[in-house]
């Protein structure tokens, strides 16, 4: 099975893509996680994108898209977080998709509003001490999602494809009702 999860910064979308990833026992591909281990093994790519991560800023689409491929051309079946971020990247993703026959089954968008994903990324920085959820990368962030991520997240509503889950609840109440919005479009819960 292959879940797109899709939502801002604070939505609660790594938390659930890896509940949902262990439930299923489904690989969780996590493009940001996958940047911050570069970053922290001090690799060519970390290096490059380390001044990115810092500024909340996107990496080049050019960039994420190879990663994306080598990565997806390897797995079956995973739960897909952080990508695509732009059009151009979701172009890409169902294109390549497309060509090695491994088409999406859900597409997951938890919604939240500004306010509570904001209030929510000021704590884990308290929390964690990500150094790209201080006030002004958490706005620049928030900025970017609404401009280049939501015109992503119109074109899987446009092909019919998008699950829209109300993201404010609790971590138990928001993995409920992805489970019910899976079962819905036929995705079993296990
Ligand atoms: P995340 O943990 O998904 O919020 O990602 C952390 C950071 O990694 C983002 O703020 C971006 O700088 C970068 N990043 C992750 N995924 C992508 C992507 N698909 N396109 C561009 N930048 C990305």
């Amino acid at each position: 099975m292959r879940i797109l999860i899709l939502g801002p910064q604070g939505s609660g979308k790594g938390t659930q893509a890896k509940r949902i990833a262990a439930q299923r026992s489904l690989p969780h591909v996590a493009t940001g996680d996958n940047l911050r281990a570069a970053v922290a093994d001090g690799s060519e790519l970390g290096r490059r994108v380390q001044p990115i991560l810092e500024r909340g800023d996107l990496v080049p689409d050019d960039l994420m898209i190879d990663l994306i491929r080598d990565r997806l051309d390897r797995e079956d079946a995973f739960v897909l977080d952080g990508f695509p971020r732009t059009l151009p990247q979701a172009e890409a993703l169902d294109a390549m998709l497309a060509e090695i026959g491994k088409p999406l089954d859900a597409v997951l968008l938890l919604e939240v509003d500004d306010e509570v994903a904001v209030g929510r990324l000021e704590a884990r920085a308290a929390e964690e001490g990500r150094t790209d959820d201080s006030p002004e990368v958490i706005a620049n962030r928030l900025r970017l999602y609404h401009q280049l991520t939501e015109p992503v997240v119109e074109r899987y509503r446009a092909k019919g494809m998008l699950l829209p889950v109300d993201g404010e609840g609790t971590m138990d109440e928001v993995a409920e009702e992805i489970a019910v919005a899976l079962e819905n479009v036929g995705v079993a819960s296990r």
